[in-house]
C-alpha cells in the first residue's frame, strides 16, 4: 500500500510558493513567514505599522466588514456593530457560552444546543464567518507585503480547543480562500519558535508554556518525544489577562481621587481615558520605577511597587493554574525542562519573576512574546513545505474522513492532516420515534456537502430497540491503523447493538485526484459554507416546527386562542422560509416563532412545576 504522507501536500506546492503561519488571536492576530534568505522566521508588517492586527470587525450600515485598527476605533462609538473576541465564540453553542451579556454586540441567545450566531442589523454571522473576515484581511496584507498570492497557511489554536473549534477554524480559513495545511497548538508553535523539538534527539523534553495575553491566560504542559509534541494537560482562565491589570490601576486612581464606581460607570469618556493611561503606565513600569502623568487635571502617579501590590492576587491566580496543570499531567515542578513565555503581559517583571520562582528556573523570554506563536507557526509551515528536514513528521491523512448527517452535511471525524494512527468517535441519535435502523455513510473529502465528496462505504446499524427520537445513543468510531486502513464502528450504547466495517480510505485515489479535491474545496469554499449554513438553518427550522407541533398537541387546552393563531402564523412563515434559499430569513423566522411561543411555554412550565410541588415541602 502506498504510504500517505506529507509529500502529498508538498507535491501539490508550486515552486517557491509561500506558506504563511497565522496566529489568529482573541485580541490581535498576525502573520509570519520564513525569510527566504536568512531562513529565519519573521513577522510581516507594513513599514510604519504594527505587526499586530486587532481581531476586531466593524460592520458598516451596508454590512461591509472593516477589520483591524480601523475597526477598533468603533468599539466605543458603535459597540453594537463592532465585533471583538470572535474567537471566544468558535464552535460554541448558546449553552456553552453561559453568559452572553459579556459581549456588547448581539448574540442570539435562545439557550439551545445550536451554534451561536451574532446579529448585526438584520444579518446573522457565524463565528466562522467572523473569523474568516479577519483571516481575509491578514491574507490581503500578506499579499500586499509579499507581492505574491498567499493561499496556504498554518493556523494556531489554543491547546484546549476541541474538535468542533478546530474544524471551525479550518472552515474560517477555507472561507477566506486559504488552504489550511495544518492547525497547530499555540504552545507547540511557541516551543518551536524556541527551537524545541527541532533536530533529532532521543531525549524526552517536558515544557511548560505560560501564555498571558490581554484577556486570557493559558498554561499548557507539553512533552516532546522524537519531534512529536503531545499536550499532557492544559489549564487557565478565559477571563484573566493584561486588561485586568489595567482595571486594577483605574480603580486605584479612582479611589485616590475619590471617584465613585457610579461616577465611573456614568462617565464613559473619563473611564476610557483612565484605562488608556493605565495601560500606558503598566507598559512603562515594565522598564521603569515610577509613572507620572495627568488627565483633565487629575494627577496620575504609580510606582512599580504599588502596581505589583495591585496585581499580585491576579498573578497568584495564574500560579494556582500552573499548579493544577502540573497535577493533571502527573508531574512535579522539577520534571519541567523548559518554561516558555507567551503573550504581551509576560513582559511585566512581576509575572516573569513569579513564574521563574515557581518553576525554579530561568524562563525563555528572549523572543517577542506577542510574536512567538506566529513565528512558530511559520516554522511549522516551513516544515510542511519540506524545507526543514530535521523535524520528524508522522504519516498523515491526505483528506478528511467523516459521515453524512442530517441535510446531507459532511460531519468530519478525522480531519485532513491528522496523524496516523488516529482515532475519533462521536455520538449521534435518531430523528424518528421507534427508528430501528441507522444508515452510516462514510465519506472522504473537504467539501461541506457529502454529495461533493467521495463515498467510501455505507452500512446499516440495525436492530436498535424502539425508543423515542433522540433517546438512542449511537457512537460512531473511526480508527485508522498504522497501515492507513480505516475501521468504522457503530454501536448503540443503551442496547449494545454493534456493527463494523473496514475501508481503505485512500484506495483508488491518485495524488492528482487528491490535489483536485483539495483545490475544489477552496474554489467552492464560500458556496459550501453558505450551503452548510442553509442546510443547518433548515434542519434547525424543521426541528423547531416539530417540537412546537408536539408542544401544541400536548398543551392545547392551556394556550389562549390568540396565542394559537399567532403560533400558526409563525409556523407557516417559518415553513415558507425553509423552502427558500435565504438562511438569514430562516433564522429570523426561527427567532420570531421562539418569541411567540416563549411566553406560554414558560407559563405552562411554571404551572407544571407548581402542580408537581403542591403539597410538598422544600
Ligand atoms: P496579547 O493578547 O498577547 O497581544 O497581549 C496583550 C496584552 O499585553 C495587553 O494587555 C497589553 O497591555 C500587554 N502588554 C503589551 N506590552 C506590554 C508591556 N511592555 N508591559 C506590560 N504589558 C504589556
Amino acid at each position: 500500500m502506498a504510504k500517505i504522507g506529507i509529500n502529498l501536500v508538498t507535491g501539490s506546492l508550486q515552486k517557491d510558493e509561500i506558506i504563511v503561519g497565522i496566529d489568529l488571536g482573541t485580541t490581535n492576530s498576525l502573520v509570519a513567514i520564513i525569510h527566504p534568505e536568512t531562513k529565519k522566521p519573521i513577522v510581516l508588517k507594513e513599514h510604519d505599522e504594527s505587526s499586530l492586527v486587532p481581531s476586531v470587525i466593524y460592520f458598516d450600515e451596508y454590512g461591509n466588514p472593516v477589520v483591524g485598527s480601523a475597526a477598533k476605533a468603533y468599539l466605543e462609538t458603535a459597540p453594537e456593530r463592532t465585533i471583538f473576541s470572535a474567537k471566544r465564540l468558535m464552535g460554541k453553542t448558546y449553552r456553552d457560552l453561559g453568559n452572553a451579556s459579556l459581549f456588547s454586540y448581539k448574540i442570539i441567545d435562545d439557550n439551545t444546543d445550536s451554534l451561536v450566531k451574532v446579529k448585526v442589523d438584520d444579518r446573522f454571522y457565524s463565528p466562522i464567518e467572523l473569523s474568516s473576515f479577519i483571516l481575509k484581511e491578514l491574507k490581503l496584507r500578506a499579499e500586499h507585503i509579499l507581492k505574491t498570492p498567499v493561499t496556504k497557511a498554518v493556523i494556531t489554536v489554543p491547546a484546549y480547543f476541541n474538535d468542533a473549534q478546530r474544524q471551525a477554524t479550518r472552515d474560517a480559513g477555507k472561507l477566506a480562500g486559504i488552504d489550511v495545511l495544518r492547525i497547530v497548538n499555540e504552545p507547540t508553535a511557541a516551543s518551536l519558535a524556541y527551537g524545541m523539538g527541532v533536530g533529532k534527539s532521543d531525549d524526552v523534553q517536558t515544557i511548560a508554556v505560560y501564555d498571558l495575553g490581554g484577556g486570557t491566560f493559558d498554561i499548557s504542559i507539553l512533552r516532546i518525544v522524537d519531534g512529536v509534541f503531545e499536550v499532557l494537560s492544559t489549564n487557565g482562565d478565559t477571563y484573566l489577562g493584561g486588561d485586568d491589570f489595567d482595571k486594577c490601576i483605574v480603580q486605584h486612581w479612582a479611589e485616590q481621587h475619590k471617584i465613585t464606581f457610579e461616577e465611573l460607570s456614568a462617565n464613559k469618556i473619563l473611564t476610557q481615558g483612565l484605562r488608556l493611561k493605565a495601560e500606558a503606565a503598566k507598559k512603562y513600569l515594565s522598564d521603569s520605577d515610577i509613572y507620572e502623568d495627568e488627565l483633565n487635571g487629575l494627577s496620575l502617579i504609580l510606582t512599580k511597587g504599588e502596581f505589583e501590590l495591585l496585581i499580585e492576587p491576579l498573578v497568584s491566580k495564574t500560579i494556582d493554574c500552573c499548579n493544577k496543570a502540573l497535577k493533571d499531567a502527573g508531574l512535579n515542578k522539577s520534571e519541567i525542562d523548559n518554561v516558555v513565555m507567551v503573550g504581551g503581559s509576560t513582559r511585566v517583571p512581576l509575572v516573569k519573576h513569579s513564574v521563574s520562582e515557581y518553576f525554579d528556573r530561568k524562563v525563555n523570554d528572549s523572543v517577542n512574546p506577542d510574536e512567538v506563536v506566529a513565528l512558530g507557526a511559520a516554522i511549522q509551515a516551513d516544515i510542511l513545505a519540506g524545507n526543514n528536514k530535521e523535524v520528524l513528521l508522522l504519516d498523515i491523512t491526505p483528506l478528511s474522513l467523516g459521515i453524512e448527517t442530517a441535510g446531507g452535511l459532511m460531519d468530519v471525524l478525522i480531519p485532513r492532516n491528522a496523524k496516523i494512527p488516529s482515532k475519533a468517535s462521536r455520538q449521534y441519535t435518531t430523528q424518528i420515534d421507534g427508528q430501528s435502523g441507522m444508515r452510516i455513510s462514510v465519506f472522504q473529502g473537504e467539501r461541506d456537502l457529502v454529495k461533493d465528496n467521495r463515498k467510501l462505504a455505507e452500512f446499516n446499524l440495525t436492530n436498535i430497540p424502539g425508543m423515542p427520537a433522540g433517546l438512542p445513543k449511537v457512537e460512531v468510531g473511526f480508527l485508522i491503523n498504522a497501515d492507513g486502513i480505516l475501521t468504522v464502528t457503530a454501536k448503540e450504547l443503551r442496547s449494545g447493538v454493534e456493527q463494523r466495517i473496514e475501508v481503505k480510505p485512500q484506495y483508488g485515489l491518485t495524488d492528482d485526484q487528491i490535489e483536485k479535491m483539495l483545490m475544489d474545496s477552496i474554489t467552492f469554499a464560500k458556496e459550501d459554507i453558505l450551503q452548510r449554513a442553509l442546510a443547518e438553518a433548515r434542519t434547525e427550522g424543521e426541528q423547531l416546527l416539530k417540537t412546537t407541533e408536539n408542544f401544541l398537541q400536548k398543551n392545547s387546552a392551556l394556550i389562549y386562542n390568540d396565542e394559537l393563531l399567532q403560533t400558526a402564523a409563525g409556523m407557516q412563515a417559518l415553513q415558507l422560509a425553509i423552502t427558500m434559499e435565504d438562511k438569514n430569513l430562516i433564522q429570523r423566522k426561527i427567532e420570531e416563532l421562539n418569541d411567540i411561543s416563549r411566553p406560554y411555554a414558560e407559563r405552562i412550565m411554571d404551572q407544571a412545576i407548581s402542580k408537581a410541588m403542591a403539597g410538598k415541602k422544600i
